[in-house]
């Protein structure tokens, strides 16, 4: 027979210990099992709060998106993970436009509440799976496994729009925002400061050629 304690926490089942023991023994662990199980029960509690620690730490705490060092970890994975199955995936880096204006006219707390919502903004436009960062001040990051060219511009575009369409007010004020946009795409035998500087370098076009803009890497940019 199976003896079983189910390990409860917060009023929920979180697991389950199960012993299999011989059938004249089945009594003797059921009491033993007062005595062991608190303990277990106190080292799944410490486990679950320290992930969620560990989950805390990982993420910004204004915008919600992961913190820069974390991306860049899932950057690595993702790269081992397209040279392991030979497939591609693009990164978007996207930066708001003359945002120092923002906080020069209407304070930092206006600013902060416009980082928010195009973190929210991004956030909603993201598929399943993709993942977003706050890379620095007002900038962000975002890698998109198993995606086309086209399908990659088409997200870059209903973000871009949909920041664009958001009127912000302040005091008396109304004000809108716009984003730049660079895209890139990863490629076999690509180091991750290859593919990152790309898509620096593309933003940089963006911001060159007007704002409000997206632009995908190519070669002749290095020139
Ligand atoms: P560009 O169009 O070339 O990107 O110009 P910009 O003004 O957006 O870029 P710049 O790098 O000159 O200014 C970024 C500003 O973002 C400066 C900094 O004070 C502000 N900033 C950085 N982090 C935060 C934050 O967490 N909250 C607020 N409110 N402002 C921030
Ligand atoms: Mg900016
Ligand atoms: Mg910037």
């Amino acid at each position: 027979p199976v003896v079983a304690w189910p390990m409860i926490l917060d009023n929920k089942v979180n697991s389950c210990v199960f012993l299999v023991v011989e059938p004249e023994y089945s009594q003797i662990y059921l009491g033993e099992g007062e005595l062991f199980i608190p303990h277990l029960r106190l080292g799944t509690k410490r486990i679950v709060l320290f992930s969620k620690l560990k989950e805390k730490a990982r993420i910004d705490g204004l915008t919600g998106l992961f913190l820069k060092r974390f991306f860049i970890e899932k950057l690595y994975s993702e790269i081992e993970r397209a040279k392991r199955y030979n497939t591609n995936f693009y990164i978007m880096m996207l930066d708001i436009d003359h945002f120092k204006k923002i906080n020069d006219n209407y304070g930092h707390l206006i600013g902060d509440a416009v980082l928010k919502k195009t973190a929210s903004i991004i956030m909603d436009s993201l598929r399943h799976g993709d993942f977003a960062g706050r890379y620095g001040g007002e900038e962000f990051i975002v890698l998109l496994p198993t995606i086309s060219k086209e399908k990659t511009i088409e997200i870059a575009e209903q973000i871009r729009k949909a920041i664009k369409d958001v009127v912000f007010k302040a005091d008396k004020n109304f004000f809108s925002i716009t984003i730049s946009i660079g895209l890139a795409k990863y490629n076999k035998g690509m180091d991750i400061d290859t593919l990152v500087g790309n898509a620096d370098s593309a933003l940089y076009k963006a911001k060159n050629t007007g704002r409000d803009n997206i632009i995908h890497y190519d070669e002749n940019m290095d020139d």
